[in-house]
């Protein structure tokens, strides 16, 4: 397995060493329950892809179809996630990041370059990715308590923002938490930024905004409640076997052309060259599901969650979830049982996550495991 300064002796027994590795971690994806990626993918399909450099290079919507054949591809994704979000695909921006991290990164450096002086809000129950960004985007953070529910307290976020009047506001909403999969409610959010005069509203919808946007209790969860950016994982409820996450912003906040004449194309991402892969594996996904077979996809996790909600009652587990959520927490188990089930956990409680790969009869055995 050691890398060494000769070649390797046997390349198809180096192979066999990578489908053991694989083999495991599908055979380990039957227990994983805890962390809200799906585990259903099968690209396959691609092998015969790989024999080619993908790489993406700057904007996807650049206009010049000679520069890169790939692009057409990542701005269909981007139109059809704008349309998904509320948004004017016309009048969005958007590509496809490495993650959920990076589209946070690049949501709140819009925010930052729009208004310098604003202090950026966030709930406790924010993604550890956007403390980060704060830090690399060296911006004044106020963290405020989250409510019960996982959401930002909105009565919280008036005072602080009373307290820094005219002062402007970056604010990261989250719908999906991670903990709790609570729903920051985005028109209370707006209204309580008030005092403090013109604001950035970034979303964090990595988890969420799909079940938001698709689920039966749709919710305002991006453009058409105020966003003027948002991150949506492409890993998560899409079922994208390498990570991903699509990134969207109101058009008109973007600086203009920041080219080199190196490119030949504009780049306002964050990354110049970037995985070129990802965005026509999410082309491919969201093609053969369309806006339909998400839906199904949803409520399927649904049926499962809400599968899950009764089964964990019977045990006295106490579960709670948000009617949006696939995420159902319930009374924190013993120890070999987390470890066994991979369960997410703080303090006294644990959530599972429903995601595409989660069936009723996995949460049944998981239920005879706790009883
Ligand atoms: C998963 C997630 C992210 C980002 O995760 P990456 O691993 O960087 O893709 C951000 N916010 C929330 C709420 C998430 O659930």
């Amino acid at each position: 397995m050691a890398i060494g300064p000769a070649p390797s002796a046997d390349g198809a027994q180096d192979m066999r060493l990578l489908l053991d590795q694989a083999g495991r971690m599908r055979h380990r994806s039957a227990h994983d329950i805890g962390y809200p990626v799906s585990l259903d993918a099968d690209f396959r399909a691609f092998g015969p892809l790989l024999d080619t450099l993908w790489i993406a290079i700057g904007d996807p919507e650049d206009p010049d179809p000679t520069r890169n054949c790939r692009q057409p591809f990542e701005r269909e994704v981007v139109r059809f996630l704008a349309r998904l979000a509320g948004a004017d695909p016309d009048r969005t921006y958007g590509y496809v990041a490495a993650g959920g991290s990076e589209g946070n990164l690049f949501g709140l450096h819009l925010g930052r370059e729009r208004l310098p002086d604003a202090p950026l809000y966030h709930s406790d129950a924010a993604h550890h990715s956007v403390v980060r960004a704060a830090r690399l985007l060296r911006m004044e953070t106020v963290r405020l308590p989250s409510r019960r529910d996982g959401s930002l307290d909105t009565d919280a976020l008036h005072r602080a923002a009373a307290r820094c009047p005219g002062r402007g506001a970056v604010v990261a909403a989250t719908v999906g938490t991670t903990m709790l999969g609570g729903v920051d409610d985005l028109p209370a959010v707006r209204a309580a930024l008030r005092p403090a005069g013109e604001h950035h509203l970034h979303v964090d919808a990595a988890l969420g905004g799909l079940v938001a946007a698709l689920g039966p209790t749709t919710l305002p969860w991006a453009f058409e409640a105020g966003a003027d950016s948002v991150t949506v994982s492409g890993h998560k409820l899409l079922g994208i076997p390498l990570p991903c996450a699509v990134v969207l912003a109101r058009a008109e906040l973007l600086p203009g052309s920041s080219s080199g004449d190196y490119l030949g194309a504009d780049d306002r991402t964050l990354a110049c060259s970037r995985n070129g892969l990802t965005p026509v594996m999410l082309w491919y996904q969201l093609r053969r599901h369309g806006t339909d077979g998400l839906r199904t996809r949803i409520r399927r996790c649904l049926d499962v969650a809400a599968h899950a909600e009764h089964r964990l009652a019977a045990l006295g587990r106490r579960p709670w979830r948000h009617p949006a959520s696939l995420t159902v927490v319930f009374d924190r188990p013993a120890a070999k049982v987390c470890l066994r089930w991979h369960l997410a956990t703080s303090g006294g409680r644990a959530h599972l996550v429903a995601m595409p790969h989660v069936t009723r009869t996995t949460i049944d055995a998981l239920c005879r495991d706790l009883a």
